[in-house]
């Protein structure tokens, strides 16, 4: 679900399991050591996301974008009898599906084969990683990943290096779009806490040098540091802007709030990793004096879209595709439903007909987008109210996935403000689950959003869903305040 994964946000500090210790260790470190392992993390990112399997894709999908209808039709077909024939023959979960329903690989030779399989959920991985895990792939090449998304659920799971290198080419042919080439210099406005929330002094940022980013994590954006944060967002004049949609909108509020006026600003906000709504979009570019794109993607990469020089996200379609599970047709003929993905590139642990968990509506059959490009469309992506936390400290945080990712214990959990200085986290536990966990995620809030915010749990057998039966990740119950989505 619009990959809260670390691995969309860019920072350069992806963390690996186990890390906890390391997490801690570096809150410890002055300022320049901090600088200092961000640019090691940076080079560690940037040998996998910007090796030379991503200049190879990337340059190709420069290339691809003229592609005919029929020519993406033949590619997609030819990727998914591929792809079947690898997992069956490498992946235990595939094999077992295919042998219960009696299918062999030369059955699954196309895009709309793909239907005769199941759809994958999230839960059916949880867990289960042996089943998934290709016996072909060198373990050398292995990238491990995790994903909360927004029920809470931590999804551990793995990619190959040249996954990782493909989907960042994609990344970057979206910036490519609107004149970026990969390497130039831009802010990051990022969910890994990069700053401790404990520093009470400048700089609120921190710099990773091989990604070529300056990082801005979400826990700085307080009132009380605007004004240094714009200072130092002048000072070095930025030629565009990345990060959640949650997070930049937090910046420009704080900005408007305070009467901030920004002399230097980015040309282009390229937002990702979440739905961003249309208040969103307009507080940010009436701001920052800016023009917002984004992409549509999330961390296990079995697909993506992103929009074109005209505001509308075409499929990446080299990369994966998107089919519409459950569909409706609407009177307009355009077609709403599941996002059902499945990605070309992850051949070590491949996800086939994956419920990302969003719903999109396609555009209508012959719907011809000015770009020129004949890719599929998506006229939008449907999300997530959103309510916000607000902590003694007078932040405002949206998001806390990134205290769940490191346990596989937990099946969802909701954050759920009733007043001020506390908040409750609603779990639904899974057997593994202990006490232990509560004290690691409390250590999380007190070191990373704030020292002194009460935290409490509460233990259900399930979340409700809201009236139209969306999960809610964080509910705000605070009486005379607005969540910032009016949906
Ligand atoms: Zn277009």
């Amino acid at each position: 679900m619009f990959g809260i994964g670390v691995s969309l946000d860019s920072s350069g500090l992806q963390k690996r399991d186990g890390d906890n210790g390391m997490e801690g260790l570096y809150r410890l470190l002055p300022v320049p050591v901090q600088n200092l392992a961000c640019t090691l993390y940076g080079f560690r990112e940037r040998r996998v996301r910007l090796s030379r399997f991503f200049w190879d894709r990337y340059e190709w999908l420069l290339q691809t974008e003229g592609a005919s209808t029929d020519e993406i039709r033949a590619y997609q077909d030819e990727q998914v009898a591929l792809l079947i024939e690898h997992a069956y023959n490498n992946v235990p979960y595939y094999r077992r599906v295919m042998d219960e329903r009696g299918l062999k690989p030369k059955d699954i030779v196309s895009v709309q084969d793909l239907r005769k399989l199941p759809v994958l959920l999230k839960e059916d991985v949880v867990g289960k990683r042996a089943d998934f895990l290709s016996s072909a792939t060198n373990q050398r090449q292995l990238v491990p990943s995790k994903t909360s998304g927004t029920t809470g659920t931590a999804l551990v799971f793995f990619k190959s290096k040249e996954a990782v290198a493909f989907q960042w080419a994609v990344w970057w042919r979206h910036r490519s779009r609107f004149g970026f080439r990969p390497l130039t210099w831009h802010l990051n406005f990022t969910g890994r806490p990069v700053v401790p929330a404990s520093q009470s002094s400048p700089p609120y940022w921190r710099w990773n040098l091989p990604m070529r980013q300056a990082l801005i994590s979400m826990q700085q954006l307080r009132p009380d540091r605007v004004v240094e944060l714009a200072k130092f967002v002048d000072s070095h004049r930025f030629p565009y802007f990345t990060g959640y949609p949650s997070f930049i909108h937090m910046f420009a509020y704080l900005l408007e709030d305070r009467g901030i006026e920004l002399h230097s600003h980015p040309q282009y906000v390229f937002l990702g990793a979440e739905n961003t709504y249309d208040f969103q979009r307009e507080a940010i570019e009436r701001v920052l004096k800016t023009r917002v794109t984004d992409q549509y993607g999330f961390s296990e990469g079995a697909g993506n879209a992103s929009k074109c020089e005209y505001g509308v996200y075409h499929e990446d379609w080299e990369f994966g595709v998107l089919e519409c599970g459950d569909p409706t047709v609407m009177a307009d003929g355009a077609v709403r439903g599941k996002i059902v993905a499945t990605g070309f590139s992850n051949y070590a642990f491949p996800f086939i007909r994956y419920e990302v968990g969003d719903t999109a509506v396609w555009a209508p059959p012959g719907y011809q987008c000015p770009c020129g490009r004949q890719s599929r469309v998506i006229l939008r992506i449907e999300g997530r109210t959103e309510d916000y936390v607000i902590t003694p400290e007078d932040m405002r945080v949206m998001r806390f996935d990134y205290l769940f990712k490191d346990t596989e214990s937990i099946r969802e959990a909701q954050v759920v403000q009733r007043e001020e200085g506390s908040i409750v986290i609603r779990v639904v536990k899974r057997p593994t689950y202990s006490r232990t966990v509560e004290d690691h995620i409390r250590e999380k809030v007190r070191n990373w959003i704030s020292p002194s915010l009460k935290v409490y749990f509460e233990y259900v057998d399930e979340i409700p869903r809201s009236r139209s039966g969306k999960f809610r990740a964080v509910v705000s119950e605070l009486s005379g305040r607005e969540a910032f989505s009016s949906d």
